[in-house]
Protein backbone atom coordinates (compact mmCIF):
# COMPACT_ATOMS: atom_id res chain seq x y z
CA UNK A 1 0.00 0.00 0.00
CA UNK A 2 2.74 2.72 0.96
CA UNK A 3 4.27 1.44 -2.33
CA UNK A 4 1.35 2.68 -4.40
CA UNK A 5 0.96 5.45 -2.89
CA UNK A 6 4.62 6.52 -2.91
CA UNK A 7 4.54 5.67 -6.97
CA UNK A 8 1.45 8.04 -7.13
CA UNK A 9 3.01 10.68 -5.23
CA UNK A 10 5.94 10.32 -7.81
CA UNK A 11 3.98 9.79 -10.87
CA UNK A 12 2.19 13.03 -9.63
CA UNK A 13 5.52 15.16 -9.10
CA UNK A 14 6.47 13.87 -13.04
CA UNK A 15 2.79 14.94 -14.63
CA UNK A 16 3.06 18.63 -12.73
CA UNK A 17 6.94 19.08 -13.79
CA UNK A 18 5.85 17.50 -17.25
CA UNK A 19 2.72 20.18 -17.40
CA UNK A 20 4.98 23.42 -16.53
CA UNK A 21 7.73 22.31 -18.84
CA UNK A 22 5.75 22.26 -21.63
CA UNK A 23 3.98 25.46 -20.60
CA UNK A 24 7.27 27.21 -20.82
CA UNK A 25 7.74 25.52 -24.33
CA UNK A 26 4.43 26.74 -25.23
CA UNK A 27 5.10 30.39 -23.34
CA UNK A 28 8.39 30.92 -25.62
CA UNK A 29 6.80 29.14 -29.03
CA UNK A 30 4.43 32.66 -28.76
CA UNK A 31 7.13 35.09 -30.21
CA UNK A 32 7.77 34.46 -34.21
CA UNK A 33 10.60 34.65 -35.24
CA UNK A 34 10.23 35.49 -38.79
CA UNK A 35 6.86 38.09 -39.80
CA UNK A 36 5.15 37.72 -43.54
CA UNK A 37 2.80 40.84 -43.58
CA UNK A 38 0.65 40.80 -46.37
CA UNK A 39 -0.63 43.67 -47.13
CA UNK A 40 -3.53 44.37 -49.21
CA UNK A 41 -4.29 48.01 -50.31
CA UNK A 42 -7.50 49.07 -50.75
CA UNK A 43 -8.89 45.20 -48.92
CA UNK A 44 -11.92 45.55 -47.47
CA UNK A 45 -14.25 43.35 -46.36
CA UNK A 46 -16.59 43.57 -49.83
CA UNK A 47 -13.48 43.45 -51.68
CA UNK A 48 -12.80 39.93 -49.79
CA UNK A 49 -16.35 38.79 -50.03
CA UNK A 50 -17.57 39.85 -53.46
CA UNK A 51 -13.73 38.40 -55.07
CA UNK A 52 -13.66 35.54 -53.02
CA UNK A 53 -17.49 34.33 -53.94
CA UNK A 54 -17.95 31.44 -56.42
CA UNK A 55 -14.02 31.13 -56.27
CA UNK A 56 -13.15 26.95 -57.09
CA UNK A 57 -9.55 27.20 -55.07
CA UNK A 58 -8.69 27.61 -51.38
CA UNK A 59 -10.09 31.19 -49.94
CA UNK A 60 -6.91 31.40 -47.63
CA UNK A 61 -8.89 33.80 -45.89
CA UNK A 62 -10.74 31.25 -44.14
CA UNK A 63 -7.54 29.42 -42.89
CA UNK A 64 -7.28 31.73 -40.16
CA UNK A 65 -8.78 31.44 -37.03
CA UNK A 66 -7.49 34.87 -35.15
CA UNK A 67 -9.44 37.91 -36.66
CA UNK A 68 -9.61 41.16 -35.68
CA UNK A 69 -10.33 45.21 -37.14
CA UNK A 70 -8.42 48.34 -37.84
CA UNK A 71 -9.18 51.45 -37.68
CA UNK A 72 -7.79 53.19 -40.64
CA UNK A 73 -8.19 56.55 -40.41
CA UNK A 74 -5.21 59.26 -40.43
CA UNK A 75 -4.09 62.22 -38.49
CA UNK A 76 -5.53 64.72 -40.65
CA UNK A 77 -8.29 62.76 -42.56
CA UNK A 78 -10.93 60.11 -41.18
CA UNK A 79 -10.18 58.74 -44.40
CA UNK A 80 -6.42 57.95 -44.94
CA UNK A 81 -4.44 57.09 -48.25
CA UNK A 82 -1.78 54.80 -48.59
CA UNK A 83 1.00 56.67 -47.31
CA UNK A 84 -0.33 57.66 -44.15
CA UNK A 85 -1.61 54.20 -43.50
CA UNK A 86 1.48 52.12 -44.50
CA UNK A 87 3.55 54.46 -42.05
CA UNK A 88 1.78 53.77 -39.30
CA UNK A 89 2.73 50.02 -39.52
CA UNK A 90 6.41 51.32 -40.06
CA UNK A 91 6.55 53.80 -37.51
CA UNK A 92 3.56 53.53 -35.74
CA UNK A 93 2.25 57.27 -35.70
CA UNK A 94 -0.56 59.04 -37.29
CA UNK A 95 0.43 60.93 -39.80
CA UNK A 96 -1.17 63.22 -43.02
CA UNK A 97 -2.24 61.41 -45.94
CA UNK A 98 0.81 61.30 -48.74
CA UNK A 99 3.31 60.87 -46.29
CA UNK A 100 5.79 58.29 -46.18
CA UNK A 101 7.69 57.06 -42.62
CA UNK A 102 7.21 60.30 -41.01
CA UNK A 103 4.93 61.80 -38.74
CA UNK A 104 2.54 64.76 -38.62
CA UNK A 105 4.79 67.00 -37.72
CA UNK A 106 7.42 65.62 -40.38
CA UNK A 107 9.81 64.28 -37.87
CA UNK A 108 11.51 61.24 -38.69
CA UNK A 109 11.00 58.05 -36.65
CA UNK A 110 12.88 55.11 -36.42
CA UNK A 111 10.96 52.28 -38.57
CA UNK A 112 10.80 48.60 -38.39
CA UNK A 113 12.80 47.73 -40.55
CA UNK A 114 15.75 50.10 -39.06
CA UNK A 115 15.29 48.38 -35.85
CA UNK A 116 15.06 44.86 -36.97
CA UNK A 117 18.58 45.82 -39.21
CA UNK A 118 19.91 46.67 -35.19
CA UNK A 119 19.17 43.26 -34.50
CA UNK A 120 21.19 41.72 -37.64
CA UNK A 121 17.21 40.64 -39.02
CA UNK A 122 17.09 40.73 -42.43
CA UNK A 123 14.12 42.69 -44.36
CA UNK A 124 12.34 42.78 -47.79
CA UNK A 125 9.54 44.04 -49.43
CA UNK A 126 8.05 42.30 -52.54
CA UNK A 127 4.86 44.41 -54.72
CA UNK A 128 2.95 44.67 -57.59
CA UNK A 129 3.56 48.39 -57.75
CA UNK A 130 7.16 50.28 -57.89
CA UNK A 131 8.91 49.12 -55.15
CA UNK A 132 8.80 52.93 -54.27
CA UNK A 133 5.51 53.18 -54.38
CA UNK A 134 3.61 54.70 -51.10
CA UNK A 135 2.99 51.35 -48.79
CA UNK A 136 6.58 49.70 -49.43
CA UNK A 137 8.38 52.98 -49.37
CA UNK A 138 7.10 53.51 -46.10
CA UNK A 139 8.79 50.38 -44.75
CA UNK A 140 12.41 51.53 -45.65
CA UNK A 141 12.24 55.63 -46.44
CA UNK A 142 11.50 58.76 -44.41
CA UNK A 143 10.18 61.43 -47.35
CA UNK A 144 7.90 64.28 -46.82
CA UNK A 145 5.48 63.14 -50.00
CA UNK A 146 4.42 59.99 -51.47
CA UNK A 147 5.82 61.75 -54.94
CA UNK A 148 9.04 61.69 -54.11
CA UNK A 149 9.68 58.31 -55.82
CA UNK A 150 13.33 58.98 -56.83
CA UNK A 151 13.74 60.34 -53.26
CA UNK A 152 12.29 57.37 -52.10
CA UNK A 153 14.80 54.98 -54.67
CA UNK A 154 17.87 56.81 -52.78
CA UNK A 155 16.55 54.97 -49.09
CA UNK A 156 17.44 51.38 -50.42
CA UNK A 157 21.25 52.86 -50.46
CA UNK A 158 20.92 53.15 -46.67
CA UNK A 159 20.71 49.17 -46.67
CA UNK A 160 18.22 48.79 -44.19
CA UNK A 161 15.44 46.93 -46.93
CA UNK A 162 17.55 43.61 -48.06
CA UNK A 163 15.18 42.53 -50.52
CA UNK A 164 13.10 45.06 -52.80
CA UNK A 165 11.26 43.21 -55.92
CA UNK A 166 8.51 45.08 -57.78
CA UNK A 167 8.32 47.55 -60.48
CA UNK A 168 9.97 50.80 -61.06
CA UNK A 169 13.39 50.53 -63.05
CA UNK A 170 13.01 54.63 -64.22
CA UNK A 171 13.20 55.06 -60.54
CA UNK A 172 16.91 53.47 -60.53
CA UNK A 173 18.19 53.96 -63.79
CA UNK A 174 16.77 56.59 -65.71
CA UNK A 175 16.54 59.53 -63.60
CA UNK A 176 16.62 63.57 -63.68
CA UNK A 177 19.98 63.56 -61.67
CA UNK A 178 21.46 61.07 -63.85
CA UNK A 179 22.55 58.66 -61.19
CA UNK A 180 22.39 55.04 -62.00
CA UNK A 181 21.01 53.83 -58.20
CA UNK A 182 21.53 50.01 -59.85
CA UNK A 183 25.26 50.60 -59.89
CA UNK A 184 24.99 52.36 -56.63
CA UNK A 185 23.34 49.81 -54.99
CA UNK A 186 26.15 46.84 -56.20
CA UNK A 187 28.47 48.94 -54.94
CA UNK A 188 26.96 48.54 -51.79
CA UNK A 189 26.97 44.90 -51.49
CA UNK A 190 23.75 44.78 -53.35
CA UNK A 191 22.37 42.05 -56.77
CA UNK A 192 20.73 44.24 -58.58
CA UNK A 193 18.50 43.06 -61.88
CA UNK A 194 16.14 45.58 -64.23
CA UNK A 195 14.37 43.25 -66.48
CA UNK A 196 11.22 43.36 -67.64
CA UNK A 197 11.22 39.49 -69.04
CA UNK A 198 8.77 37.19 -66.88
CA UNK A 199 8.89 34.80 -65.05
CA UNK A 200 11.27 35.75 -61.84
CA UNK A 201 14.35 34.23 -61.63
CA UNK A 202 15.82 32.36 -59.53
CA UNK A 203 18.89 34.65 -57.57
CA UNK A 204 20.82 34.12 -54.86
CA UNK A 205 21.29 36.93 -52.99
CA UNK A 206 21.01 38.38 -49.36
CA UNK A 207 20.67 41.85 -50.72
CA UNK A 208 18.81 42.46 -53.83
CA UNK A 209 16.87 44.97 -55.47
CA UNK A 210 14.79 43.40 -58.30
CA UNK A 211 12.85 45.81 -60.83
CA UNK A 212 10.69 43.91 -63.52
CA UNK A 213 9.07 46.76 -65.19
CA UNK A 214 9.72 50.53 -65.83
CA UNK A 215 6.87 51.68 -63.31
CA UNK A 216 4.10 49.61 -61.76
CA UNK A 217 3.63 46.26 -62.73
CA UNK A 218 1.20 44.72 -65.84
CA UNK A 219 -2.21 43.84 -63.94
CA UNK A 220 -3.47 40.32 -63.47
CA UNK A 221 -5.74 40.59 -66.73
CA UNK A 222 -2.67 41.77 -68.61
CA UNK A 223 -0.85 38.29 -67.62
CA UNK A 224 1.19 39.11 -64.71
CA UNK A 225 0.67 35.26 -64.31
CA UNK A 226 2.44 34.10 -61.01
CA UNK A 227 3.96 37.10 -60.69
CA UNK A 228 3.94 37.52 -56.85
CA UNK A 229 4.04 34.52 -55.55
CA UNK A 230 7.43 33.30 -57.51
CA UNK A 231 8.68 36.82 -56.14
CA UNK A 232 7.14 35.92 -52.89
CA UNK A 233 8.94 33.30 -52.48
CA UNK A 234 12.13 33.79 -53.82
CA UNK A 235 12.40 36.89 -51.40
CA UNK A 236 11.63 34.36 -48.31
CA UNK A 237 13.97 31.72 -49.92
CA UNK A 238 16.88 34.62 -49.54
CA UNK A 239 15.21 36.32 -46.24
CA UNK A 240 15.88 32.22 -44.72
CA UNK A 241 19.46 32.28 -44.95
CA UNK A 242 19.58 34.87 -42.19
CA UNK A 243 19.26 32.61 -38.77
CA UNK A 244 18.38 35.66 -36.54
CA UNK A 245 14.86 35.88 -38.84
CA UNK A 246 13.53 38.59 -40.97
CA UNK A 247 10.31 40.81 -41.74
CA UNK A 248 8.93 40.25 -45.38
CA UNK A 249 5.67 42.52 -46.26
CA UNK A 250 4.33 41.46 -49.60
CA UNK A 251 1.85 43.95 -51.09
CA UNK A 252 -1.12 43.05 -53.38
CA UNK A 253 -1.07 46.96 -54.36
CA UNK A 254 -3.16 46.93 -57.41
CA UNK A 255 -6.63 45.48 -55.06
CA UNK A 256 -6.52 49.54 -54.81
CA UNK A 257 -6.17 50.42 -58.46
CA UNK A 258 -8.97 48.06 -59.37
CA UNK A 259 -11.25 50.08 -56.43
CA UNK A 260 -10.06 53.39 -58.09
CA UNK A 261 -11.14 52.46 -61.45
CA UNK A 262 -14.69 51.25 -59.70
CA UNK A 263 -13.47 47.92 -62.00
CA UNK A 264 -14.52 44.58 -59.97
CA UNK A 265 -12.88 42.16 -62.60
CA UNK A 266 -9.58 44.20 -61.79
CA UNK A 267 -9.88 44.44 -58.12
CA UNK A 268 -11.03 40.30 -58.24
CA UNK A 269 -8.38 39.10 -60.60
CA UNK A 270 -5.69 40.86 -58.06
CA UNK A 271 -7.19 40.06 -55.04
CA UNK A 272 -7.30 36.43 -56.14
CA UNK A 273 -3.82 36.45 -57.13
CA UNK A 274 -3.06 37.73 -53.60
CA UNK A 275 -5.09 35.01 -52.19
CA UNK A 276 -2.76 32.28 -53.73
CA UNK A 277 0.10 34.39 -52.20
CA UNK A 278 -1.42 34.21 -48.91
CA UNK A 279 -2.21 30.15 -49.56
CA UNK A 280 1.62 30.05 -50.02
CA UNK A 281 2.88 31.83 -47.69
CA UNK A 282 0.86 29.92 -44.97
CA UNK A 283 1.99 26.49 -46.14
CA UNK A 284 5.62 27.79 -45.59
CA UNK A 285 4.41 29.07 -42.42
CA UNK A 286 2.83 25.95 -41.06
CA UNK A 287 5.80 24.19 -42.10
CA UNK A 288 8.50 26.60 -40.15
CA UNK A 289 6.35 26.95 -36.83
CA UNK A 290 8.35 30.41 -36.18
CA UNK A 291 6.67 32.69 -38.89
CA UNK A 292 3.85 34.82 -37.87
CA UNK A 293 1.83 35.98 -41.05
CA UNK A 294 -0.72 39.11 -40.07
CA UNK A 295 -2.89 39.66 -43.50
CA UNK A 296 -4.84 43.26 -43.40
CA UNK A 297 -4.84 45.98 -45.33
CA UNK A 298 -4.23 49.56 -45.19
CA UNK A 299 -7.97 51.08 -45.94
CA UNK A 300 -11.03 50.08 -48.48
CA UNK A 301 -10.97 51.03 -51.90
CA UNK A 302 -13.86 52.37 -53.72
CA UNK A 303 -16.60 52.45 -50.99
CA UNK A 304 -17.62 49.12 -52.81
CA UNK A 305 -20.88 47.05 -51.49
CA UNK A 306 -22.43 43.96 -52.89
CA UNK A 307 -26.39 44.67 -53.91
CA UNK A 308 -28.79 42.21 -54.90
CA UNK A 309 -28.95 41.32 -58.54
CA UNK A 310 -32.75 41.39 -59.43
CA UNK A 311 -32.11 39.21 -62.39
CA UNK A 312 -30.55 36.29 -60.67
CA UNK A 313 -30.91 36.60 -57.48
CA UNK A 314 -28.09 33.69 -56.39
CA UNK A 315 -25.91 36.31 -57.28
CA UNK A 316 -24.67 39.98 -56.62
CA UNK A 317 -24.52 43.43 -58.36
CA UNK A 318 -21.78 45.32 -57.48
CA UNK A 319 -22.31 49.36 -56.43
CA UNK A 320 -19.52 51.84 -55.67
CA UNK A 321 -19.32 54.95 -53.99
CA UNK A 322 -15.93 56.21 -54.62
CA UNK A 323 -13.58 56.56 -57.18
CA UNK A 324 -11.28 57.02 -53.60
CA UNK A 325 -11.02 55.54 -50.75
CA UNK A 326 -13.30 54.85 -47.77
CA UNK A 327 -13.29 55.21 -43.80
CA UNK A 328 -14.17 51.60 -43.01
CA UNK A 329 -12.45 49.18 -40.56
CA UNK A 330 -10.79 46.74 -42.30
CA UNK A 331 -9.91 43.16 -41.18
CA UNK A 332 -6.82 41.92 -39.88
CA UNK A 333 -5.99 38.11 -39.96
CA UNK A 334 -2.97 36.61 -38.05
CA UNK A 335 -1.97 32.64 -37.96
CA UNK A 336 1.42 31.49 -36.06
CA UNK A 337 3.34 32.41 -32.86
CA UNK A 338 1.79 35.38 -31.46
CA UNK A 339 -1.61 35.76 -33.61
CA UNK A 340 -3.35 36.11 -30.84
CA UNK A 341 -2.27 39.32 -30.25
CA UNK A 342 -3.94 40.46 -33.44
CA UNK A 343 -7.81 39.76 -32.35
CA UNK A 344 -9.85 42.75 -31.29
CA UNK A 345 -10.94 45.89 -32.46
CA UNK A 346 -8.08 49.09 -32.32
CA UNK A 347 -6.20 51.73 -34.40
CA UNK A 348 -4.35 51.01 -37.19
CA UNK A 349 -1.10 52.04 -35.11
CA UNK A 350 -1.52 49.21 -32.98
CA UNK A 351 -0.15 46.55 -35.17
CA UNK A 352 3.31 48.46 -35.04
CA UNK A 353 2.85 47.82 -31.64
CA UNK A 354 2.23 44.57 -31.88
CA UNK A 355 5.32 43.55 -34.15
CA UNK A 356 7.68 45.52 -31.63
CA UNK A 357 6.43 43.70 -29.06
CA UNK A 358 6.51 40.55 -30.71
CA UNK A 359 10.14 40.74 -31.79
CA UNK A 360 11.18 41.99 -28.45
CA UNK A 361 12.44 45.58 -30.82
CA UNK A 362 12.49 48.95 -28.78
MG1 LIG B 1 -0.07 50.50 -52.01
ZN1 LIG C 1 -5.63 54.14 -53.33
Amino acid sequence: MNRLKSILFFTAIAAVTFASLNFKKADKAKKPKKVIFLIGDGMGLAQISGAMSFYDGVNAFERFKVIGFSKTSSDDNYVTDSGAGATVFSIGKKTYNGAIGVAADSSSHENLFEKLKKKNCATGVVVTSSVTHATPACFYAHVSSRKSEEDIAEFLLKGNCDIAIGGGMKFFTSRKDGRNLNNELAAKGYTTLSDTINPVKEIEAQKLVYTLSWDGMKTMQQGRGNYLKNASQLAIKNLNKNDNGYMLMIEGSQIDWGGHANDFEYMKAELRDFNEVINAVLDEAQKDGNTLVVVTADHETGGLSLIENKENKKTFKVNYSSGGHSGIMVPVFAYGPGAEEFSGIYQNTEIFYKFCKLLDLK
